[in-house]
């Protein structure tokens, strides 16, 4: 098995049943071994280059905390957001990937989401009133209609099209000058992945495309996303900008991309794999972060 991508790879057993076991949890949050990821909007609560894990006392009172797991000394792990007040440098999930190990870049990116779910989802869908957390922070339940809410992860396929010797790649507006990635978009409902990736493409840039074969995924916390990556064969339309998502897109030949003539997004985007997967090789670092990757909920 290859190595999982970046944000995923998380070393916690994630103790789903312990979620509900209220009197467990209780002496979890009581036992003083016991850390929590800290994270606000602002960014995650670090120590250098690692996320610092706090103990339970070393956090406001009544702070809502969300378990993420056991770890391997039998630690309970939980995520807490302190608010953007509480002191401590921070650094934004972007920023920090690059330099995380496998194991806390799953963690952090599994307490980003979860947290980032929490603050956007206050109040129950279903009737308005104000939810609240449950099962150690995995559910959201309304005290007036009941209805239980379950963490959203939204979907997005992320697909390099190729016809063996030419990918075509595209930029959006807002990406560093000269970054060029693979094609992305969110899936809608009542679509199969195969389908969403068809019809993105052809959205996206007119290109018609089959052979589409899942290749992996990427957790993508922003807020809470799933990279879905597959490699898929155009079989006819010249790539021509079509929705208005891109502010370009084109074909570039192996040579192109494997000379560094082209930005690729950095080694942590599941992109940059599809597309050195395609090619058999490594592409050079053209420098470059972590771009924000956002593909518009097309209409
Ligand atoms: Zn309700």
């Amino acid at each position: 098995l290859a190595a999982p991508n970046t944000f995923a790879g998380e070393a916690l057993d994630r103790a789903g049943p312990q979620r509900r076991d209220e009197a467990w949890l209780a002496a979890r949050v009581a036992d003083p071994e016991s850390r929590v990821v800290a994270a606000s909007e602002a960014g995650v609560v670090v120590a250098g280059e690692r996320p610092r894990l706090l103990a339970v006392d070393e956090l406001p009172d009544g702070l809502e905390l969300v378990l993420l797991g056991v770890d391997r000394d039998g630690r309970a792990i939980f995520a807490a957001d302190p608010g953007d007040a509480f002191p401590g440098e921070r650094r934004g999930l972007r920023d920090l990937a690059p330099v995380l190990s496998q194991a806390d870049g799953g963690m952090i990116a599994h307490a980003v989401a979860l947290l980032n779910w929490h603050r956007r989802h206050r109040f129950c869908a279903n009737c308005g009133a104000p939810s609240e957390s449950r099962e150690a922070g995995h559910i959201r339940r309304c005290p007036v209609c009941g209805t239980e809410h379950h963490p959203r992860t939204d979907p997005v396929v992320i697909m390099l099209v190729h016809d063996g010797d030419r990918a075509i790649l595209g930029r959006q507006a807002h990406w560093p000058p000269g970054r060029y990635s693979a094609l992305a978009g969110f899936v809608e409902p009542g679509e199969s992945l195969e389908e969403a990736v068809a019809r993105e493409v052809r959205e996206e840039t007119g290109a018609r495309v089959d052979e589409i074969a899942y290749r992996s995924s990427q957790p993508w916390p922003f807020p809470g996303s799933l990279m879905l990556g597959f490699i898929a064969r155009w079989t006819s339309g010249e790539p021509a900008i079509g929705d208005g998502e891109l502010e370009d897109v084109r074909w570039f030949t192996r040579e192109e991309i494997a000379s560094g003539s082209v930005k690729l997004p950095p080694r942590q985007a599941i992109a940059r794999r599809l597309i050195e997967d395609w090619l058999g090789r490594e592409a050079p670092d053209t420098g470059g972060g972590l771009a924000p990757n956002r593909p518009a909920r097309s209409s």
